[in-house]
C-alpha cells in the first residue's frame, strides 16, 4: 500500500524545493519524491493526503537532548547564572526527588514535545537510559540513547565502569529497529581521565556510539587548562585530586582516546582553529546547542567555522532545563542569527544542519535527514497558514525564519503517523500531563 503526501512545497534538502510536490511512501521507506503529477502517475492506486498550504520537510533531528529532564523546564532559572549551582540543583532533584517512573514520565512528555515539533530522531543522553529508551519506543521516536557515566574520583573507576557495562547490556537488550544504545562519559569535569580512557576502549570494542559534553563553559576551560575554579574546588571538597593537563578540552579528549571513537561532542564553544582541525581529522561530530549555550551564558560556538571546515554539525536543544523548549526549527533560526556575528550563515545551511547534519551526528547519513527514494519515511508537514508566515516568497526561508515547531501539522516516523490532528497518537498525553503536574509539585 502506497501513501502519497502532497503539499504546496516539498523540500528534499539534498535537492531543490519542489512546487506542488509529493512524497510517496510504502512501509517504512520513501519510494518517490517529485511533483504530485509525477508521483501520482507512478503510483496510481496510492492514497493521497493533500496539504495544500503547507511544506513537507525531512524529519528534524535533535542531536543533543536529555528528555528525562523535561520536568525541570523553568525549574533552575535562579541558578542558571552559576553553572556549578545549576548542575548541583539538577543532580539532587534527579537523584533524590524523582522516582524511576517520574523519570520515565518526564522523558515521555519530552518525547511528545519533540514529535509535536517535527523532531523524528534524537541523540538522548540519560542517567536512567533504560527509562528514556522505554519512553522513546512508546512514543515512536528514532535515535540513540546514550547511557551516561559519571565518576571524577579515580579510586572508583572499576566500580563505575562495571555499573556502566551492566546498564549498557540492559540497554542493548532493549534496542529496536529505531533505537540504538550508546555511551556518554558526561563531561571532562565529572569523569576522571582513567575512566575516559576505559570508556573510549569499551565504546570501540563494543562498537557503541559515544557522546560527550565538551568545551562548554568557562569553568570547564579553567578546570582543564589551569586546574583552578569551581569544578576543582568542588572536587577538593570531596578529597579528589585533579592534575590539569594544561591543554584545551579537545586536545585533552584526544589524549584520552575519546576522539578515536569519532564521538558526538555537544557544545564545542571553546575551540580554537587547531581544535577544529582535530575535529576534522578525527571525524568527530558536533551537536551545536546555540539556545542552551546563550541561556546559560556560556557563549557562542563558531558555527560558521564548523560549516566552512565541513565538520559534521547537527543542532541540539539540550535539555529544556536550559532552553526551555525542544524545538529544532527555533534552534535553527537562532543558530543562523547569532552566527551572523561571524558571517552570513543562510537559512539553507541551518536547515541542512537540522536534518543532514543531525543524521551524520547519529551515524544515519543516507537513511534519514533528506527526502529521497530509498530513505527512511521520516517527514514533517509544516503548515504555512499562520499570520506570521504570510506572505511566502521562499519555502526554505519561511520554514527557518518564520516558522517554529508549533506550526507542525503532522510528523511521520518510519512511515508511521505519530503526530496528527493536534495529538500524539501513540501515547496517552492527558495521563502524562497529570503526572507531570504531580512531579512539578514534588520538585
Ligand atoms: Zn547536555
Amino acid at each position: 500500500m502506497t501513501t502519497i503526501y502532497s503539499a504546496r512545497w516539498v523540500i528534499p534538502v539534498t535537492a531543490a524545493p519542489i512546487e506542488n510536490g509529493a512524497v510517496a511512501i510504502e512501509g517504512t521507506r520513501i519510494v518517490a519524491v517529485g511533483t504530485l503529477e509525477e508521483v501520482a502517475t507512478r503510483y496510481q492506486t496510492g492514497h493521497v493526503q493533500e496539504f495544500p498550504q503547507s511544506v513537507i520537510i525531512p524529519g528534524l533531528i535533535n542531536a543533543h537532548t536529555h528528555l528525562e529532564l523535561t520536568a525541570m523546564r523553568g525549574y533552575l532559572e535562579n541558578e542558571e547564572s552559576e553553572f556549578f549551582a545549576w548542575l548541583r540543583k539538577l543532580t539532587v532533584a534527579r537523584l533524590e526527588r524523582m522516582t524511576e517512573d517520574d523519570i520515565y514520565v518526564s522523558a515521555a512528555w519530552g518525547a511528545c514535545e519533540a514529535v509535536r515539533a517535527g523532531i523524528t530522531s534524537v541523540g538522548d543522553a540519560s542517567d536512567s537510559a533504560a527509562m528514556s529508551m522505554k519512553a522513546l519506543k512508546e512514543v515512536g521516536l528514532r535515535g540513540i540513547v546514550f547511557q551516561e557515566s559519571f565518576g571524577p574520583d579515580p579510586r572508583l573507576v572499576p566500580e563505575n565502569l562495571a555499573k556502566l557495562k551492566s546498564k549498557v547490556a540492559e540497554l542493548r537488550d532493549a534496542e529496536s529497529n529505531l533505537i540504538r544504545a550508546g555511551v556518554s562519559p558526561h563531561a571532562p569535569y565529572t569523569v576522571c581521565s582513567k575512566q575516559l580512557e576505559l570508556i573510549s576502549d569499551f565504546a570501540q570494542s563494543e562498537r557503541l556510539p559515544l557522546m560527550m559534553h565538551a568545551a562548554e563553559s568557562a569553568a570547564e576551560d579553567s578546570f582543564v587548562r589551569e586546574g583552578c575554579g569551581i569544578f576543582v574546588d568542588g572536587l577538593a571538597r570531596r578529597d579528589i585530586e585533579w592534575i590539569a593537563p594544561g591543554v584545551s578540552t579537545i586536545q585533552y579528549l584526544k589524549e584520552r582516546g575519546i576522539l578515536e571513537t569519532k564521538p558526538l561532542l555537544a557544545h564545542c564553544i571553546r575551540v580554537d582553529d587547531e581544535d577544529i582541525e582535530e575535529l576534522v581529522k578525527t571525524s568527530s561530530k558536533v551537536a551545536h546547542c546555540p539556545k542552551s549555550n546563550a541561556k546559560l551564558g556560556h557563549g557562542r560556538a563558531p558555527l560558521a567555522k564548523f560549516l566552512d571546515r565541513k565538520v559534521d554539525v547537527g543542532l541540539g536543544s539540550d535539555s529544556v532545563a536550559s532552553n526551555n523548549t525542544c524545538d529544532i526549527l527555533e534552534e535553527a533560526r537562532f543558530a543562523a542569527l547569532i552566527a551572523r556575528a561571524d558571517r552570513f550563515v543562510s537559512a539553507k545551511e541551518v536547515l541542512d544542519a537540522a536534518t543532514l547534519g543531525g543524521a551524520a551526528c547519529l551515524g544515519l547519513k543516507g537513511s534519514i535527514g533528506e527526502l529521497k527514494e530509498g530513505s527512511q519515511a521520516d517527514l514533517v508537514v509544516l503548515s504555512l497558514t499562520g499570520c506570521h508566515q504570510v506572505p511566502l516568497y521562499d519555502p526554505v526561508v519561511s520554514a527557518v525564519f518564520s516558522s517554529s515547531g508549533r506550526d507542525v501539522a503532522m510528523t511521520v516516523i518510519a512511515g508511521k503517523e505519530v503526530y496528527k490532528d493536534g495529538r500524539v497518537v501513540t501515547i496517552d498525553e492527558e495521563r502524562l500531563r497529570g503526572r507531570m503536574l504531580e512531579i512539578a509539585a514534588k520538585l
